[in-house]
């Protein structure tokens, strides 16, 4: 089997990541950073969500594991205690894959431009650079609404945690293939009007947001921001491409949710 290890960067990650990675190699596993099956992520939720940007060609084959070292770590089961306990799990065991939805977003521009195809784990927000957003939002080919305010989040049932829960949106459990809208402080009076909840959608039913003025967008994927120029429409669905996590053990997504948000201790 072939292993690649992400680090944060930081000290205790990077001596983390040397260790983990002596062990492997002793047990003849072999070091393959252009296509590995295995792919540790040494830090935090950023640093996964780097790893799986570096290694989002090839999904398919890369499973993820998450080590945490003093962040959040949503995505992380293990902690640096653990290690030597993961390092024989990886080399000893067959593992699981669970598999979680992702967002495909492609953005269309002006004037013949080309289509730009994204995949977020966590979410893809839009931001006007200048000014309050203004987009038409379609569902399924027709138009919903009419959004004014600072900005929309579309997010995975994984990301729901992360930016979607501090706009309220619901936290989703990643069984269900489906995406969520909320909405940043959006403008409602007697002129202007959205539905103000966030909105759940299933596979398959397209969110399209249309600008309805001819202004730059700041469009984030996951830790990416991007500046995009005659944005013509930005398409949301679930992806058919899914991330897979190696689980060597038993780590239900409420149990993820309530030591992350609630409390560590049983
Ligand atoms: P960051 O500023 O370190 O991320 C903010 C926090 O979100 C960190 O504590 C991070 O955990 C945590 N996080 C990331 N993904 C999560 C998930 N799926 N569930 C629960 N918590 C999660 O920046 P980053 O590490 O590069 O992460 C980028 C993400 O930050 C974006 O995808 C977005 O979701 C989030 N964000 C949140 C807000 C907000 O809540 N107002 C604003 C901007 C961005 P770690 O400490 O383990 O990295
Ligand atoms: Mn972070």
């Amino acid at each position: 089997m072939k292993f690649a290890i992400s680090s944060k960067g930081d000290g205790t990650s990077n001596i983390l990541a040397q260790k983990m990675r002596s062990y492997l190699l002793d047990f003849e596993l072999e070091y393959d950073e252009d296509e590995p099956d295995i792919c540790i992520s040494v830090g935090g939720d950023g640093t996964l969500l780097y790893a799986f940007h570096r290694y989002r060609g090839r999904l398919d084959k890369t499973a993820f594991i998450g080590v945490h070292t003093g962040h959040l770590g949503f995505y992380a089961d293990w902690v640096p205690e653990e290690i030597e306990k993961l390092v024989i799990a990886i080399a000893k065991t067959p593992y699981q894959v669970v598999e979680y939805p992702l967002l495909e977003v492609i953005i269309r521009h002006h004037h013949g431009g080309k289509e730009t195809r994204y995949l977020a784990l966590n979410e893809c927000t839009v931001k006007s650079i200048e000014g309050t957003l203004v987009m038409d939002v379609e569902i399924k080919g027709q138009l919903f609404e009419t959004f004014r305010g600072d900005g929309l989040c579309i997010s995975t049932p994984t990301g729901s945690t992360a930016y979607n829960k501090a706009l309220g949106g619901a936290i989703l459990h990643p069984s269900l293939p489906a995406i969520q809208l909320t909405e940043m402080a959006s403008i409602n009076n007697r002129v202007f009007r959205t539905i103000g909840s966030p909105l759940i959608l299933p596979d398959h039913h397209t969110c399209l947001l249309r600008p309805v003025n001819d202004v730059d967008y700041q469009i984030t994927i996951d830790h990416l921001t991007l500046l995009h120029k005659n944005v013509k429409s930005i398409q949301c669905r679930v992806a058919n491409e899914k991330v897979r996590f190696a689980r060597f053990r038993p780590f239900p997504f409420w149990k993820r949710v309530r030591e992350s948000f609630i409390t560590e201790n049983d």
